[in-house]
This record gives structure tokens, C-alpha cells and sequence, in this order.
């Protein structure tokens, strides 16, 4: 079997999975390296501003994404695939470098209730992704959060 590429996310939602999506401008990222990684005080009660505005995040879109739900269990056994959209191609983007971004929004999304944590226990995988699509907008991210869930595994 091929490798899921993530490209379409209408045909991942017909597959099964849960597509959800959050669009990061420029200064809401939070980078692995370069200024913010500065040790001024201003420098850091910044970082952390970002760091909350991003779990806030994650958390809305778990509780909006629960409401458009009724009956909704969280997740107890899934694959997660972070795809992330850049403003235009990147051949040598290095999708890794958003996991500060993303890690703060998955905390939010674990708070929110779509898992009750984001452990191994739980999310089996998880993967970075750039897919060849682009957001096309100058100075705009997106981060799709792709959940497959895995039918017929007992969580260990
Ligand atoms: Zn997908």
C-alpha cells in the first residue's frame, strides 16, 4: 500500500479521517531557532503569549470540531499526520521545524477533548508532512492536523 499523501483532504475526510486546519501567520509561529529564541525577558514573556494563543487555539478548534459532532468519544487509538502548507513551494522546507508551533496546539486540542492525551498510548505515529499544495497567500501557514483512526487495535 502507498504511503497516504494527504493532498486532498476532502477524499482523507471520505477515508475516515478527521481533517482539522489552522491557519499561522508569520508571528504566530514559534521557531526552533533565530530571534525568539533570544534570552531577554521581553523576548521570553512573548514566546509564552504566542506559546498560550496557540493552546487557546487547539483547544477551540477541539470544542467547535466536538460540537459539529453530537455523540463524539475521543480518540483512543489513531495516526496523526501534520501537514504543513506553506505560502508557496518550499523545496526545502523542513516541515519538522514546526513542531514548537504545533506542540502547543495539540496540548490545547488534548485540554479541548479530542484525546484524552497525546501520549504513545494513544497516537500510535505521527508525521510531518509537506504536501505540494501552498496556501498561495504571502505570509500565511497552514497546519492541517490529519487524525486516522485505527479500526481493530486495542490500545496497550
Ligand atoms: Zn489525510
Amino acid at each position: 500500500m502507498m504511503a497516504p499523501t494527504h493532498e486532498d483532504p476532502d477524499f482523507c475526510r471520505e477515508c475516515g479521517e478527521t481533517v482539522l486546519s489552522l491557519d499561522l501567520t508569520e508571528r504566530q509561529r514559534l521557531v526552533a531557532n533565530g530571534s525568539q529564541m533570544t534570552v531577554s525577558a521581553g523576548a521570553r514573556a512573548a514566546r509564552k503569549d504566542a506559546k498560550n494563543a496557540l493552546k487557546e487555539r487547539g483547544y477551540h478548534l477541539a470544542r467547535n470540531h466536538i460540537a459539529r459532532h453530537p455523540g463524539f468519544t475521543p480518540f483512543r487509538r489513531c495516526d496523526v499526520a501534520y501537514v504543513v502548507l506553506y505560502p508557496r513551494r518550499q523545496p526545502n522546507a523542513d516541515p519538522d521545524n514546526f513542531f514548537p508551533t504545533l506542540k502547543p496546539v495539540v496540548d490545547g486540542l488534548t485540554i479541548g477533548g479530542l484525546w484524552p492525551d497525546d501520549s504513545s498510548r494513544y497516537i500510535r505515529q505521527r508525521t510531518f508532512l509537506q504536501p505540494r499544495r501552498t496556501t498561495g497567500k504571502t505570509g500565511l501557514w497552514r497546519i492541517e492536523i490529519h487524525i486516522i483512526p485505527i479500526e481493530g487495535e486495542e490500545e496497550s
